[in-house]
C-alpha cells in the first residue's frame, strides 16, 4: 500500500486534533506531510515533535520564530514557514496527497481551494469555503479532478447513505430529499426570553459535541445548520426545496436520505468527529477511528423534533440566502463571523447575532459570484456593514450572572 502524504490545515484545533489522533492509528497508510496553526506554537512543536511533518506552517513571522527556536532545542528538523500564501502552498505542493481543510471560517478559503485547483484529495471540514464560494469551488474541484471529501458529519452522513453515481443527478438516483439531523445545541428548550443574557461560556457549553468556539456559537443560534444547508446544497447538487432539517437532540442519526420509494437510509455512530475523518481518509476502505461501539440500548431514545424559526431565525437567514445566490451566502457568512466574534468578546447579545446578520443581508446590494474577487469584496464590504450595525447596538446585560 502506498503511504499517502497528508497536510493538516488547522492541525491544533478540534477537528485538526482528531484527524492526527486517526492518523497516528495508522502508520502504514499515511505521514504527516505539513501541519498548520494560526498562533499556539507550543502545541504545533509538540505535534511536530511527534509527528516529524516536512513543514510546519504558523501565521506570523514573530510566531514563526519563536517555532523555529523551539524546535531547533527539541532537534526537530522540520521546516518552518510563516503566513497565509504559505498555506496554500503546503496545501498545493507536489508531494501532498491528502488535505485536511480544518481552519475555521473564511481565513480558510484560500488554502481549501487551492488544494482543490491542485487536484488533490480534499477533506473538507472548513464549511465556510463551500458557503462562501460554492460555484467557485464546485468548479475548482470538476476542473482539476480534486476528490472532494465531506466531514461534517451530517455531510458525511449523506454521502455515506446517498448512492455512489449521486453526480448523475439526485432526482436521477431516486432521491426525494436530504434530511439534516441538527442536535438543537446547549439553548434547544430555552424560552426566548431566557436567551439574551447567555454568556460565550454558556453558549460553547455543547450537550453532544466538543468542538472550536465558533462553531460552538454557530450551534448555539443554529447558523450552523443553516450554513449546512448551503454546504449541502453545494456537495449534492441539491436545490433548497430538497434539503430539510429536523431536530435529533441525540446526535445519533448523523443525517438521512430519502428515496422516492418512501425508503430512509441514515449513518448512525457516538458523536465523534473522528468517524467522519477515518471515512475520508481511509475512502474506500474501512479504517479503526478509535471510536467505541454505538450502544443503542444505552441510548434509550432517539427523538425528532421540528425546528423552532422564531427562536432559531438563523436557518431562516440562510434559506434564504441560499435562495437569492450571487454574493449572499457569503455576505450571510461575513455577517454571522463578525457577529459571533463580537458575541464571544462580550460586546454584543446572543440574540442580537441573527439580527445583525438580517441587517447586512437585507442591507447590502447582492451581485453575481463569478470570480474569487467578487467573493472576497462581498466579505469585506460585509464585515464593515456587521461592525457598524453592532456598534449601534453594543451589549447591554439585562442581569447581573
Ligand atoms: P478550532 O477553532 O478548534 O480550530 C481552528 C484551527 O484553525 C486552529 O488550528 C487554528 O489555529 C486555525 N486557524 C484559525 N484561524 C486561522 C487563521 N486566520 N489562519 C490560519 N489558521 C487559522 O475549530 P474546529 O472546531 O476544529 O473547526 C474547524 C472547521 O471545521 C470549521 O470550519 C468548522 O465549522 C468545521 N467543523 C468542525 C467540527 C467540530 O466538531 N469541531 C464539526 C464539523 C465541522
Ligand atoms: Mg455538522
Amino acid at each position: 500500500m502506498k503511504i499517502r502524504n497528508v497536510t493538516v490545515l488547522g492541525s491544533t484545533g478540534s477537528i485538526g486534533v482528531s484527524t492526527l489522533d486517526v492518523i497516528a492509528r495508522h502508520p502504514d497508510r499515511f505521514r504527516v506531510f505539513a501541519l498548520s496553526a494560526s498562533s499556539r506554537v507550543e502545541e504545533l512543536a509538540l505535534q511536530c515533535e511527534k509527528f516529524h511533518p516536512r513543514y510546519a506552517v504558523i501565521a506570523d513571522e514573530t510566531c514563526a520564530d519563536a517555532l523555529r527556536v523551539r524546535l531547533k532545542r527539541a532537534t526537530c528538523d522540520t521546516e518552518v514557514l510563516a503566513g497565509e500564501s504559505a498555506l496554500s502552498e503546503i496545501a498545493a505542493h507536489a508531494d501532498t496527497d491528502v488535505v485536511m481543510a480544518a481552519i475555521v471560517g473564511a481565513a480558510g478559503l484560500p488554502s481549501s481551494l487551492a488544494a482543490a485547483r491542485a487536484g488533490k484529495t480534499v477533506l473538507l471540514a472548513n464549511k465556510e469555503a463551500l458557503v462562501m464560494a460554492g460555484q467557485i469551488f464546485m468548479n475548482a474541484v470538476i476542473e482539476n479532478g480534486a476528490t472532494l471529501s465531506p466531514i461534517d458529519s451530517e455531510h458525511n452522513a449523506i454521502f455515506q447513505s446517498l448512492p455512489r453515481n449521486f453526480g448523475d443527478g439526485l432526482t436521477k438516483v431516486g432521491v426525494r430529499k436530504i434530511i439534516l439531523t441538527a442536535s438543537g445545541g446547549p439553548f434547544r428548550t430555552r424560552s426566548i426570553n431566557e436567551l439574551h443574557d447567555v454568556t460565550p461560556d454558556q453558549a460553547c457549553a455543547h450537550p453532544n459535541w466538543v468542538m472550536g468556539r465558533k462553531i460552538s456559537v454557530d450551534s448555539a443560534t443554529m447558523m450552523n445548520k443553516g450554513l449546512e444547508v448551503i454546504e449541502a446544497h453545494w456537495l449534492f447538487d441539491a436545490p433548497a426545496e430538497m434539503i430539510e432539517v429536523v431536530v435529533h437532540p441525540q446526535s445519533i442519526v448523523h443525517s438521512m436520505v430519502e428515496y422516492l420509494d418512501g425508503s430512509v437510509m441514515a449513518q448512525l455512530g457516538n458523536p465523534d468527529m473522528r468517524t467522519p475523518i477515518a471515512y475520508g481518509l481511509g475512502f474506500p476502505d474501512r479504517i479503526n477511528a478509535g471510536v467505541g461501539t454505538l450502544d443503542l440500548a444505552k441510548a434509550g431514545k432517539l427523538e425528532f423534533v421540528t425546528l423552532d424559526a422564531e427562536r432559531f431565525p438563523c436557518v431562516r437567514l440562510a434559506y434564504e440566502a441560499l435562495r437569492l445566490g450571487g454574493t449572499a451566502p457569503a455576505v450571510l457568512n461575513a455577517a454571522n463571523e463578525v457577529a459571533v466574534d463580537a458575541f464571544l468578546s462580550e460586546t454584543l447579545s446572543f440574540t442580537d447575532i441573527p439580527r445583525v446578520i438580517e441587517d447586512v443581508l437585507h442591507g447590502t446590494a447582492i451581485t453575481p459570484a463569478t470570480t474569487l474577487s467578487d467573493i472576497i469584496d462581498a466579505d469585506c464590504n460585509a464585515r464593515v456593514a456587521a461592525r457598524e450595525r453592532i456598534a449601534r447596538s453594543p451589549l447591554q446585560r439585562t442581569a447581573a450572572k
